[in-house]
């Protein structure tokens, strides 16, 4: 019998949950966190070995969900029970051939083959590797090692520099390094004014709303969104600007904050560089002027800039909203520097930070899948950082290759002359979630074998050569970061069904394959993390004084966590960077000189309107995931366009009608939403949804010159009417 799933009062709840279950003693609790999002809430997953029932999940108090969970984790036990779980390896026997089950020997066999093949041919960057941030420490190191030391490419980046590559840019070039939040979530409980840039957390974090309360209760809340969300609902003062001038909106603000006298000297002369540089650009900035280009009023910004700058304790936090333009990194640098003119980055009880969106999307980001980067947040130009993470690995430093092609260059890339003849795919599902949809398909068809190895036959999976079915949250041990630098135990609550493996196991399975002595790629996390630890010793994010035993006795261990000598008190973690020197070179952060350009496209007669797209609350990123849990999928089915009711009167449209949403790369089919709040000038799609309804066949690949992130929030549409359904 299976247990029925939770009901739609479950599901949409924030409210505190039922205490976990402790129920006859054939069933198991286990402490974990949520598969999905940043916030990783902690959750109790409640297994019955050895019947066929669903876990049950319920929330627990932990520090980021403070016992609330989303209706994503509420129900994320269904995923476990995925009607289409991948179960046993699949190979295309040729090109156009369906996919066949294999067993593990001949599916790894077959790829170590191929990849010796193709290597030989074309040289070690003729093979590639993509990843995610939702993979853990362990995995998202191993990847890394496994590409620079099995394969000798170059050629690796993963999915988050479609996430916030822009904020980490903007993070280093500020503070020296970044961490999402430099200061524990449950800071922000105390916080009289946020200013939330570009992040609908009511949707995309439902319980980080209650760390919000304080502000929104006491009218201390701002929202810069072009759209009326759901967060901004629960605003004092909500800051819609054009589609595409976050920048100059954030200059304006710098502007007022300047001229308005709300500047904090004292912290400016001693704990900064650079305002005078920064100012002579944002002097151009009046409010009139920013008025006229972002469509916000003058009495607002001076608004939003008086209520930041006289609130005892103040925050500034950005999103992908700030992130996901061609212009990303100097949107963020620009918000910044008005935290820093205001004196609130590194002063307790205020501060900067950015809202990491993927579930490990900050440890994703530091232990080596990056196309630049070693181990530890290590800069993979750095000739130290090679020296010694190359003398953990056991390999001479001069073996390892240099930085390769990043996020949406690598895919571009993917079966031309110059570029990768082979692809593995780990946690990602680029068909649905890179820019430019189409023609990224286009290049996944041209490779000459693509690897994918997932839980689930994702749209990318059903373009594989090679398909790999591995393990998930619930099945596995792990570690990941959370979104303010905590690292956090993940735990085997179930026993996986009998085929899949681990990505670890994968990955030593394939490096024996490819000669590596089996030790070099261990298949257990555990033995892998003591690696980590040593392999990011010394290095920005310094985890080396995080131990196993630390994690499991649940103390709250925020990086850098440095080991100390024996018979030392063991290191506390830094749960507050900056307090007081910022990670630079003389200890101040760093004003940085920014000017505002528009997006990459401009709406013309062909297409009049912006598109801006994101999450909803029932789906997560490609909706690989959640579009396999029923009531995820029967509350938000199928993609739709919001659109302001009179442009949608303009273009024949009706509320529930079907519409062509149109743009210079491709066609999105959506059902018609009326949203009286839609700024008329712009429409809203989703982008979890595959087929026809990928709202990335539309988004622009204009990349940021600094983190080279692709233009996801602004591009150009038209919508035209359809035919009945
Ligand atoms: Fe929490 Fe995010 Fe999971 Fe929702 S999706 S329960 S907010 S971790």
């Amino acid at each position: 019998m299976k247990l029925p799933l939770p009901t739609i009062d479950r599901m949409t709840a924030t409210a505190p949950g039922p205490a976990p279950v402790s129920g006859p003693a054939t069933r198991v609790s286990t402490e974990t966190h949520c598969p999905y999002c940043a916030l990783q809430c902690g959750m109790t997953v409640t297994a019955s070995p050895g019947t066929r029932r669903l876990p049950e999940v319920a929330p627990r108090d932990f520090a980021t969900n403070a016992g609330r969970l989303c209706q994503k984790g509420w129900t994320s036990a269904a995923v476990l029970a995925a009607p289409d779980r991948l179960l046993t390896p699949l190979v295309r026997p040729r090109p156009g051939a369906a996919l066949a089950p294999a067993d593990w020997d001949t599916a790894l066999d077959t790829v170590a083959g191929r990849l010796r093949e193709i290597a030989a041919e074309h040289g070690p960057d003729a093979v590639a590797v993509f990843g995610g941030g939702g993979l853990t420490n362990e995995k998202a190191y191993a990847l890394g090692k496994f590409a620079r030391v099995a394969l000798g490419t170059s050629q690796i980046d993963y999915n988050g520099r479609f996430c916030m590559s822009s904020a980490a840019a903007a993070g280093i070039r500020a503070f020296g390094v970044d961490r999402g939040l430099p200061f524990p979530v449950g800071d922000l409980a105390e916080a009289d004014a946020v200013l939330l840039v570009g992040a609908n957390v009511a949707e995309t974090m439902p319980p980080f709303l209650q760390h919000l309360q304080r502000a929104s209760a006491g009218g201390g809340l701002m929202v810069v969104d072009p759209r009326h969300t759901a967060t901004a609902e629960k605003a004092t003062l909500h800051l819609a600007p054009t589609p595409g001038t976050d920048l100059a909106l954030a200059l304006g603000l710098l502007h007022v904050a300047v001229v308005d006298g709300y500047v904090d000297h004292g912290y400016v002369e001693r704990r900064t560089r650079g305002l005078t540089d920064a100012w002579r650009l944002a002097a151009r900035w009046w409010p009139e002027r920013v008025e006229r280009v972002t469509g916000v009023p003058v009495a607002l910004q001076r608004a939003t800039v008086r209520l930041l700058a006289t609130a005892q304790r103040a925050y500034v936090l950005t999103g992908r909203g700030a992130d996901q333009h061609s212009k990303g990194t100097d949107t963020v640098s620009a918000f910044i520097n008005l935290a820093l003119a205001l004196g609130l980055p590194g002063r307790g009880g205020s501060g900067y930070g950015c809202l990491t969106g993927q579930g490990n999307g900050q440890g994703g980001r530091e232990h080596g899948q990056k196309a630049d980067q070693l181990p530890g947040y290590r800069r993979l130009d750095d000739p130290a950082a090679r020296a010694h993470v190359a003398g953990v690995w056991g390999v001479e430093p001069d073996s390892l290759p240099g930085p390769g092609r990043a996020g949406y260059e690598l895919l571009d890339a993917l079966g031309t002359p110059d570029g990768p003849k082979a692809l593995l795919v780990f946690a990602s599902n680029p068909v649905v979630s890179a820019p430019r949809a189409a023609h990224v398909q286009e290049r996944l068809a041209a490779l000459d074998l693509l690897v994918v190895a997932d839980v689930v036959p994702s749209e990318t999976a059903a373009l594989a050569d090679v398909v790999l079915p591995v393990t998930q949250w619930a099945e596995e041990e792990g570690t990941l970061t959370d979104l303010d630098g905590r690292v956090i135990r993940r735990r085997r609550a179930v026993s996986p069904p009998p085929g899949p493996r681990t990505d670890l196991d994968v990955l030593h399975g394939l490096a024996t394959r490819l000669g590596q002595p089996p030790a070099r790629f261990p298949a257990d996390a555990r033995t892998v993390f003591e690696e980590l630890r040593r392999a990011s010793a010394g290095g920005p994010a310094d985890y080396s004084g995080i131990t196993w035993e630390r994690l499991d006795a649940g103390e709250a261990l925020h990086w850098p966590c440095p080991d100390v000598p024996a018979g030392a008190a063991p290191h506390r973690g830094t749960p507050r960077l900056f307090l007081t020197r910022f990670a630079t070179d003389d200890g101040r952060a760093r004003f940085v000189a920014v000017d505002h350009r528009p997006p990459a496209e401009e709406p013309d007669s062909r297409h009049p309107l912006y598109v801006t797209t994101g999450r909803v609350l029932a789906h997560y990123q490609s909706g690989a995931q959640t579009r396999r849990v029923p009531e995820l999928l029967g509350a938000e089915p199928e993609c739709f366009v919001e659109v302001h009711p009179d442009t949608a009167a303009r273009a024949g449209l009706r509320e529930g009608g079907r519409a062509r949403v149109v743009g210079w790369r491709g066609t999105v089919v959506a059902t018609v939403r009326l949203v009286p709040t839609m700024r008329p000038d712009t429409v809203f799609l989703p982008f979890h949804f595959p087929g026809a309804g990928r709202a990335n066949l539309l988004t622009n690949p204009a990349l940021d010159p600094v983190s080279r992130m692709p233009e996801f929030k602004v591009a150009v549409v038209r919508l035209e009417p359809m035919g009945p359904r």
